[in-house]
């Protein structure tokens, strides 16, 4: 009932007439802008399941519940490593490991996770009934080719429903008797068995190996760069790469979030101690200037798109 009677509240103002609760519902599965002045080109529902921007929207909301699931898990090992001489190696090698296997072999992701002092079970589960297909010779699950966390099932659709840059990239396939079918621009991947596998927390996936990615693809992108140094996730400071070159330093958080307005309030609440660049992947550029627009410069951020970013870089030599 809020929600209609915001959305009443601002199409009021363009002359619209108010929304019920059930007109409100309907129009979950059309485009926001077709009811919402201002709204998106996206559906929130479709097929009547929540869309991946909506669920990325619920996610980034302050009170998510799976933000704080991560945080703790990055917080304890942090604090388990705490003053072992190899703690910053190990705190990298652990951030690492989870971006890089979003579902992994039990025994390596129970030596990875039992380095910093975790239980497997606070971070990796079994493979979930969304994603088992049964075959004659047991279940298996299908790997997305870009994260690694496994395909949801929906009949005879497999996709990386989770996750809108997965989608995006082309993370979506039909199941045709024994075959997956590539719809989007990547390769179809391999099935595997379910028994014996671990897979990541659906918190953990979300705030640690889809940023992680993105981060990774940052450093190796500037590393390419002659004399840059970058090192990622530094250990004693909470931001995401360190860069260096010569006597430029550069402090940088990568952000790949769907809501550029909830993440400028975010921001805006948490001024940084020292400038630090907020950088985005190229196919979210657009939220760079809305970062500019709602983001006061006391909070002593700055805004960049990935290749931007490099190209500054670059430009330092
Ligand atoms: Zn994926």
């Amino acid at each position: 009932m809020r929600a209609s009677a915001w959305a009443s509240r601002a199409r009021a103002h363009r002359g619209l007439r108010p929304l019920s609760v059930a007109d409100l519902v309907a129009a979950f599965e059309v485009p926001v802008a077709d009811w919402l002045p201002g709204g998106g080109g996206f559906a929130l529902m479709e097929d009547g399941l929540p869309t991946p921007i909506c669920i990325e929207l619920v996610d980034d909301a302050g009170t998510s519940a799976l933000a704080e699931v991560e945080q703790r898990v990055i917080l304890r090992a942090m604090d388990n490593l705490g003053t072992r001489t190899d703690a910053a190696e190990g705190y990298t090698t652990f951030r690492r490991f989870l971006v890089e296997h979003a579902t992994a072999p039990h025994g390596d992701a129970a030596r990875a996770v039992r380095a910093v002092g975790i239980d497997l079970s606070e971070v990796y589960e079994p493979v979930a009934a969304g994603a088992k297909l049964a075959t004659p010779s047991g279940d298996v699950f299908y790997p997305c080719p870009r994260c690694g966390w496994p395909l949801a099932v929906r009949g005879s659709s497999l996709s990386c429903a989770r996750s809108a840059t997965c989608l995006a990239e082309g993370s979506w396939f039909r199941l045709e008797k024994q075959s997956v079918i590539p719809l989007g621009k990547l390769d179809s991947p391999q099935p595997r068995p379910c028994t014996g596998v671990a897979v990541l927390r659906v918190g953990v996936w979300r705030y640690t190996t889809l940023p992680g990615l993105a981060e990774i693809e940052l450093a190796t992108r500037l590393e390419e760069i002659a004399g840059v140094q970058v090192e990622l996730w530094p250990f004693i400071d909470r931001y995401d790469l360190d860069v260096r070159l010569g006597e430029h330093q550069w402090r940088v958080d990568v952000k790949d979030q769907t809501s550029a307005m909830r993440l400028a309030r975010h921001l805006a609440e948490r001024p940084a101690r020292e400038a630090t660049w907020i950088v985005v992947p190229d196919a979210r550029r657009d939220q760079v200037p809305i970062l500019h627009r709602n983001v006061p410069p006391e909070a002593r951020y700055l805004f960049a798109y990935s290749s931007e970013f490099v190209r500054r870089v670059k430009g330092a030599l």
